[in-house]
């Protein structure tokens, strides 16, 4: 009788002590918390297409001193399949694939987004939220201001090939398809500029910047080709551009700036799930994010949609597929009292 006793009192305690060590993992002690001080005046993405992880095979002090900046984690996945339409669907509907539906051959040739959608973008978010709201969208790829955010959001768009003049248009698809050397982030960047450094503009909240040129050399030349480990280094001084733009007119101190990518590549081509494509990044800085902090928990690119709502004060809805990574999840404060 007593040894019956002994085995269910043994019982208990393995029982009660696997609950409670379930219990600690659970309870985010492992995950560094960061204090988002939300809502910031507005939310910068830096969204760099079919960049993967490559960078860390080549000098990037920008990124590096970004990165060392906030939060970031190098183990962040890509959504599968790897295509551009897809990714950068998931980052701006906050859905899978499946349900935002967007593919790169619909979105290139200018399928407008569904506008009674159940899943819209954050930009029809924001803007039905909110009458006024200021918002941006300076892309390289001008699929993603006409395939991937809603028509009927206003906004301030810009893509080279919708809005420059037929001269440069021309130069532009030249040098991208007969000399295998894109140059529209160039032009993006320097519009991005003169719409950074104009006062008008210094309410937009939410400013979404894409760069294309590293995945052009990915294609032209091969993911991890040396073209393509130099353009990425063409690209970090370019984001140092941005960053120092942000800083002269002070927008760095009440941002939220996250820089992400689509997916990375192999060979001369993406959309599959070997690591190469798959294997992406995340980082985020701003005021609260504790400089070298590191996401350990797991995360898509595709939260940044959550990010990006958290960080303007608002409800993430209850349908999205991306997730606050766990260290952003705790209470925020208000830094907008001022
Ligand atoms: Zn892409
Ligand atoms: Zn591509």
């Amino acid at each position: 009788m007593s040894s019956v006793y002994c085995f269910v009192l043994c019982c208990v305690f393995i029982f009660s002590y696997n609950f409670t060590i379930l219990q600690f993992y659970n309870s985010n002690i492992f995950f560094h918390k960061m204090i988002l001080q939300t809502p910031y005046k507005r939310v910068i993405v830096l969204a760099l297409d079919g960049v993967g992880r490559f960078f860390t095979e080549v000098h990037t002090p920008t990124l590096d001193t970004f990165f060392a900046s906030g939060a970031s984690s190098l183990q962040a996945k890509a959504i599968v399949p790897t295509d551009s339409a897809q990714n950068w669907g998931s980052i701006l509907h906050g859905v899978l694939p499946e349900k935002h539906g967007l593919k790169n051959g619909d979105v290139e040739a200018g399928v407008p987004y569904d506008e009674n959608s159940p899943y819209p973008s954050i930009y029809k978010l924001l803007a039905d939220s909110s009458k006024d709201i200021k918002l941006a969208s300076y892309v390289a790829w001008e699929a993603i201001n006409t395939g991937i955010i809603e028509l009927s959001v206003k906004a301030d768009l810009y893509a080279p090939l919708t809005h420059e003049s037929i001269f440069w248009r021309w130069w532009l698809r030249f040098k991208h398809n007969w000399l295998k050397d894109s140059v529209y982030d160039y032009t993006v960047i320097s519009r991005l500029i003169d719409y950074i450094r104009n006062p008008e503009n210094k309410d937009v909240e939410l400013l979404f910047v894409h760069l294309t040129d590293v995945d052009e050399h990915g294609h032209g030349h091969g993911y991890g080709s040396q073209p393509y480990l130099n353009q990425i280094k063409i690209m970090d001084s370019q984001i140092a551009t941005i960053l120092e733009t942000l800083e002269e007119v002070g927008w760095k101190d009440d941002s939220l700036i996250i820089m992400t990518t689509d997916h990375g590549g192999i060979g001369t081509r993406h959309g599959g799930n070997s690591d190469q494509e798959v294997n992406v990044f995340l980082a985020v800085n701003g005021a609260g994010i504790e400089p070298n902090s590191t996401i350990k928990s797991e995360v898509t690119n595709m939260d940044c949609a959550a990010i990006i709502l958290k960080g303007l004060g608002k409800e993430i809805p209850e349908w999205f597929d991306a997730k606050l990574p766990v260290e952003f999840s705790s209470k925020s404060t208000d830094i907008s009292t001022s």
